[in-house]
């Protein structure tokens, strides 16, 4: 159970606690923040609202613990991220269980986010190993004008104080793709968790702290993003951040100052259904893609564009299948689970409304009790419907019926957001020269968008995003290239003659 058994010192009474220089700690500011089941609408869990001279203590802390943290041997790093993945992975249970709690996600799949963010972590050490492991040598004299009198060695070293903030639909999964490359680079991490999520997060947390991390190196801050975010985000002690989330991330960005930024923000991901598509494939991945997690998902199918031709088929096969999608509670592995807050299903809703007024096809009728909205397929939607562009994060799928692939692709790159999107046909050719077209981060061909394997790249275009996820990449953003030349009196080459001469 959370908070109990190895995790029983997080808690301090019914308020979880915030984690700096290797312990667990109450807030002096005498406040919590309440984090309310989004099921019951009832508070299940609180967690310390840390105030500015505690993010003060931890960046200072940080600052130092990096500096030896550096000079830990790699294979040493690797061998506490490795520890560190076994031991969340033998605690499943209550990590899956807060977020069952906090977040709504059926219970089956929380079990998975932990086990795959295990698997991230392990994965993050190895290849930190290999391609940290490793450095360049260039030679002067492949550049005009130079002779063979420079050479120069490149390695990758750390940046600092990574601030990692991950959004609530993945907390911890999306915290650890954050912490893993960060510490096997060579800094320290500072995280401040969803509020929604904390809980889970302080959870994962305790698994770096049982595998025996130095003191300062990972801190955990809890509070409200809306009060504690700013100070957070222009700290000057902060080197990089690495962000998840919606638009927060683009005003983050304003004012963050000259360090790198990994922003991974919304998606309008376009499901384009040429007609020659598998419509059976097409149907299964509009359900898989649309409503997992309750359409929660940065990376779901957030608008069809099917071709007139097949658009009757196409809906009512997929109509067929949502029927069965099960709505209820996640504890019991619900399809369709509450949405994470009573102001989130308000905006779905909003989103809903405008569509019945423009004259959408409803394929279901609209039911929402609480925070639990009914998978809905919305058919014939126009694009002077607000959810032809605008990101519901819930159990909505618009339809737009297309005459063109041209139509298509215009109408998935006109929107702010490239994060990723799919096409249908059977014809691959057609797929890559509209893979091509597409102007997002990512083109799923023949299947829905999907952010995992968690070493693929992973990045989003225009309004979606800055750098590239994915774990390779998130090391190589985490750290910096430094070179060192050694420059040589005369030109030299190995096996070259009459060097004695030249001595
Ligand atoms: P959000 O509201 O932007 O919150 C994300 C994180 O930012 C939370 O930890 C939040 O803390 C924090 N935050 C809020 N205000 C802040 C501020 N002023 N400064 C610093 N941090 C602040 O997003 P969300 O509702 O959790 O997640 C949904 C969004 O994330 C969707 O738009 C989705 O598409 C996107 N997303 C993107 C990806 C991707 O990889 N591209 C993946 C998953 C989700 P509090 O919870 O305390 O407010």
């Amino acid at each position: 159970m959370a908070g109990t058994g190895l995790f029983a010192e997080i808690l301090d009474g019914e308020v979880y606690k915030y984690y700096a220089d290797g312990e667990w700690k109450t807030s002096s500011s005498g406040k919590s923040v309440a984090i309310m089941n989004p099921a019951t609408r009832k508070t299940q869990y609180k967690v310390q609202a840390c105030t500015q001279e505690e993010v003060n203590a931890v960046m200072e802390l940080a600052k130092s613990a990096q500096k030896s943290w550096a000079k830990t041997p790699l294979w040493k790093r690797a061998e506490l991220l490795h520890k560190a993945a076994a031991i969340l992975k033998d605690n499943k249970a209550p990590m899956a269980e807060s977020l069952v709690k906090e977040i709504a996600k059926p219970a089956k799949d929380s079990v998975t986010e932990v086990v795959r963010s295990g698997d991230l972590i392990s994965y993050c050490a190895e290849e930190g190993v290999r391609i940290l492991g490793e450095g360049k040598f260039l030679l002067s004299d492949s550049f005009p004008g130079n002779d063979r009198t420079k050479y120069c060695l490149t390695s990758k070293i750390p940046l600092g104080v990574v601030l990692a903030i991950p959004p609530f639909n993945y907390p911890v999964n999306l915290a650890v793709s954050k912490i893993a490359p960060a510490l096997i680079a060579g800094n320290s991490l500072v995280l401040k968790p969803p509020t929604q999520g904390a809980v889970s997060c302080l959870h994962m947390v305790h698994c770096f702290h049982l595998a025996g991390f130095p003191k300062g190196l990972i801190s955990c801050i809890t509070g409200k993003g809306s009060e504690i975010g700013d100070f957070l985000t222009m700290h000057p002690a902060v080197n990089c951040i690495s962000f998840t989330g919606g638009d927060t991330g683009i005003s983050i960005s304003k004012k963050a100052g000259m360090i790198p930024l990994q922003m991974e923000l919304g998606g309008k991901d376009a499901c384009i259904v040429l007609d020659d598509a598998d419509l059976d494939l097409v149907a299964s991945n509009i359900i898989k893609g649309g409503f997992s997690y309750s359409g929660q998902r940065c990376t779901a199918v957030k608008v069809v564009l099917v071709m007139e031709s097949v658009a009757d088929e196409l809906v009512e096969k997929v109509k067929a299948k949502v029927a069965k999608l099960t709505v209820g509670p996640p504890e019991e592995n619900s399809d369709i689970t509450a949405v994470v807050s009573e102001s989130s299903a308000n905006f779905i809703e909003g989103l809903v409304m405008d569509a019945k007024e423009k004259g959408a096809t409803f394929c279901q009728e609209y039911k929402r009790e609480g925070n639990l909205i009914w998978p809905l397929l919305l058919d014939n939607v126009r694009p002077d419907m607000r959810i032809a562009w605008e990101e519901p994060f819930g159990p909505v799928v618009p339809v737009l019926r297309i005459n063109s692939v041209e139509e298509g692709i215009n109408h998935c790159n006109a929107s702010n957001f490239g994060l990723q999107g799919c096409v249908f046909t059977k014809d691959i050719n057609k797929a890559i020269l509209i893979s091509d077209a597409m102007e997002t981060g990512t083109v799923q061909i023949n299947s829905a968008p999907a952010r995992g394997p968690d070493h693929f790249p992973f990045q989003g275009l225009k309004d979606s995003g800055i750098g590239s996820q994915g774990v390779t990449n998130s090391i190589n953003l985490m750290t910096k290239v430094k070179t060192t030349v050694i420059n040589l009196p005369t030109p030299s080459y190995s096996m070259g003659d009459g060097f004695i001469s030249r001595l």
